[in-house]
């Protein structure tokens, strides 16, 4: 399926994000937001180096994932969000846009980087998704590293945990800023071939069993040669409900819109109309990124075909800024 969609041989496209949300500058001091800067910066160069190699988009999108999983910044591995129970359930998914090849994992404990147990799953599986405990004895077969679940806390985290329990006390059942730092990469490589890829910890204080939409393929992640590469981030029920990373490739292969309007009017009407919050990166076969959001903020950043990085927070931030 390569080639098609107008790609131009040669050209590589990468872009990943760190979460959308309510970021306020006031919230985010400035050693933290270099912090997060840099540490979506080094994403890019990860799968960015990997496609500059003749490497291929999947390789590129699971790379530049797994450095994120591994920054504690971010809510996906290492810095997941507790669960109601003080627990942390890890869902990520990968698809290939070459064969519309997929795999997920839901709900896991103990892997370490679940991105690479969904690629386990895509790879050496008749599967899509396994899911809690069947998919971490998968991942142990497979030789991938299972760590004591105490290895995702961070301190930020069960502060957020905290509150966010207060909050629901109150009644306030979900506060938007706890639902911040889901991960994904989308990329094109030389060959024409589109690959995504997202990760999370999914909500803070989540009743244990949530799944949301980062592991359901066509919600959180979809990938299609010639269409485009999507993966999206925010209130996960909203983003499943709207299928809203297949609604994007949809409008550009059957409705004929390009990437950029797809992405808009996927964000800001469809999921803004029934009152989801949250975005998307994609990237289509010609190597043109979007990167929507109508939160206050969304982490992201894209790589120019030069290997120039841009990264960007906050609303109103070109991700040139
Ligand atoms: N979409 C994720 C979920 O609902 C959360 C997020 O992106 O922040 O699990």
């Amino acid at each position: 399926m390569s080639g098609r969609g107008g790609h131009t041989p040669g050209r590589t496209a990468l872009a990943v994000h760190g979460g959308a949300g309510v970021i306020r500058r006031s919230d985010l001091s400035p050693d933290r937001e270099a912090e997060c800067r840099q540490a979506l910066s080094a994403a890019l160069t990860a799968g960015h180096s990997l496609l500059e190699a003749g490497g291929r988009a999947l390789d590129a999108a699971v790379a530049a994932v797994v450095v994120l999983e591994e920054a504690p910044l971010f809510n996906a591995g290492r810095g997941a969000v507790f669960t109601r129970d003080g627990q942390h359930e890890l869902d990520a998914s990968v698809m290939d846009g070459a064969t519309l090849s997929a795999g997920a994992v839901a709900a896991v404990r103990r892997i370490r980087n679940p991105v690479l147990a969904a690629r386990a799953v895509m790879e050496h599986t008749p599967y899509v998704m396994l899911a809690g405990a069947g998919a971490e004895a998968f991942a142990r077969e497979q030789g991938l590293e299972t760590v004591d679940p105490s290895w995702f806390d961070t301190e930020g985290r069960r502060r957020e945990w905290r509150l966010a329990k207060a909050a629901a006390i109150e009644g306030d059942a979900r506060p938007e800023e706890f639902s911040l730092g889901t991960v994904g990469a989308v990329a094109l490589d030389a060959a024409g071939n589109l690959a995504s890829a997202t990760s999370t910890g999914g909500l803070t204080n989540k009743r244990a069993g949530r799944v949301g939409d980062t592991p359901i393929i066509g919600a959180g992640t979809y990938a299609e040669n010639g269409v485009c590469a999507v993966s999206t981030t925010g209130d996960g029920e909203y983003f499943m409900r709207t299928v809203a990373a297949y609604r994007v490739a949809a409008l550009v292969q059957e409705g004929g819109l390009d990437l950029a309007s797809a992405a808009r009017r996927v964000i800001h009407e469809t999921l803004t109309s029934l009152g989801g919050s949250g975005g998307l990166i994609a990237v289509d076969s010609r190597g043109m990124l979007a990167l929507e959001h109508n939160s206050p903020g969304m982490y992201r950043g894209m790589i120019d075909h030069r290997g120039r990085v841009h990264t960007a927070i906050f609303g109103g931030d070109a991700p040139g800024d």
